[in-house]
């Protein structure tokens, strides 16, 4: 700092708003790392809740790599990595900073991530699910792109569900075009957030985006943050409630809310449940940091699950 002329320990503090968030910010020291993407995070949620699930992704053979394949497999999800030694890239990263009021700033480093090709998909695995759950991220790079294509397509061809997200609202901004192609043709089951929604359909209100997004899905759940969500089972519209908590970090809410949701439907369960335990799953996983459960954490969504 001198060599650069600045002069060293002074900080000045605007105002009291401004110190006490960025007091909470110096003072905010919890670190966690975790295996992730939003699909990782809702096939982790799923395999939590006791169903089985396969993730195709890409990684490298670095330390970050290796950790990820370990990971998802310890949090129950079976993966493609076991090859990883033919993986020449840089694992992906991305680094997610909660603020005091429970939200989150990210800034994602796709790394090799973003060199998914058709071949990285675990083809064998899709003919056997029930569903396939294709992440919005994919669009963003255009071999990803190609490579969900036709993964929508063999899952069509072998009478597979297709679910799949908008992901973001910058997805949505800067991939349009991409995004339209997923769902062309139509997908079963769609799944995004309010903004998301009102962004791609380019409407003022969530009535109206769900009426333009049921033209490319046969159900479509739009979640609304701590409001629940909207849920249109292909006749009719159903509210979900969101589960009553004090909210510490929202990261992976909606995730979890699709991966727990996508649990009850391939076991089954009504519309109503899968919505019940959705909104219990992601209420859970916004009162404590990450973007997945933990321990006693996972047995209480167990219990929740075993008790509805
Ligand atoms: P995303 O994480 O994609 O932005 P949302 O913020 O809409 O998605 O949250 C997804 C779901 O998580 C909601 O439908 C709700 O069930 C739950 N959720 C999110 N924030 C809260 C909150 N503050 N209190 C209770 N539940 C919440």
């Amino acid at each position: 700092l001198e060599r650069l002329g600045v002069e060293k320990g002074v900080m000045t503090l605007v105002d009291e708003e401004r110190h006490d968030y960025l007091l909470s910010h110096l003072h905010g020291n919890i670190h966690q790392r975790a295996s992730g993407g939003s699909a990782a995070n809702s096939v982790i949620a799923l395999a939590q809740l006791g169903g089985k699930a396969f993730h195709s992704c890409k990684v490298g053979r670095d330390e970050a790599g290796v950790f990820y394949a370990s990971d998802l497999n310890s949090a129950g999800v079976d993966n493609g990595l076991h090859q990883l030694e033919d993986n020449h890239g840089t694992t992906g990263k991305c680094l997610v900073m909660v603020t005091p009021d429970a939200d989150r700033t990210m800034n994602t480093f796709l790394g090799i991530s973003s060199e998914l090709k058709e071949q990285d998909i675990h083809f064998d695995a899709l003919a056997d699910s029930q569903y396939l759950y294709l992440e919005g991220y994919l669009v963003s790079s255009p071999e990803a792109h190609l490579a969900a294509l036709s993964a929508k397509k063999h899952a069509q061809a072998n009478g597979v569900k297709v679910a799949t997200t908008l992901s973001d609202p910058n997805m949505v901004r800067f991939f349009k075009p991409q995004i339209e192609q997923i769902l062309e043709g139509g997908v079963d089951l769609l799944f995004c957030n309010d903004d998301e929604a009102l962004e791609f359909t380019e409407q003022s209100n969530i009535h109206q985006a769900m009426d333009v997004l049921k033209q490319s899905a046969t159900q479509v759940a739009i979640t609304l943050g701590k409001k629940g969500a909207l849920f249109f089972d292909g006749n009719e519209l159903h509210t979900i409630e969101a589960h009553p908590v004090k909210a510490v970090d929202t990261n992976g809410a909606g995730d979890m809310f699709a991966g727990a949701f996508l649990y009850g439907l391939t076991q089954g369960y009504s519309f109503a449940d899968c919505g019940k335990l959705a909104s219990f799953a992601a209420g859970h996983l916004v009162t404590q940091f990450g973007p997945r459960l933990y321990g006693e954490a996972i047995d209480e969504l167990r219990a929740f699950n075993q008790r509805n």
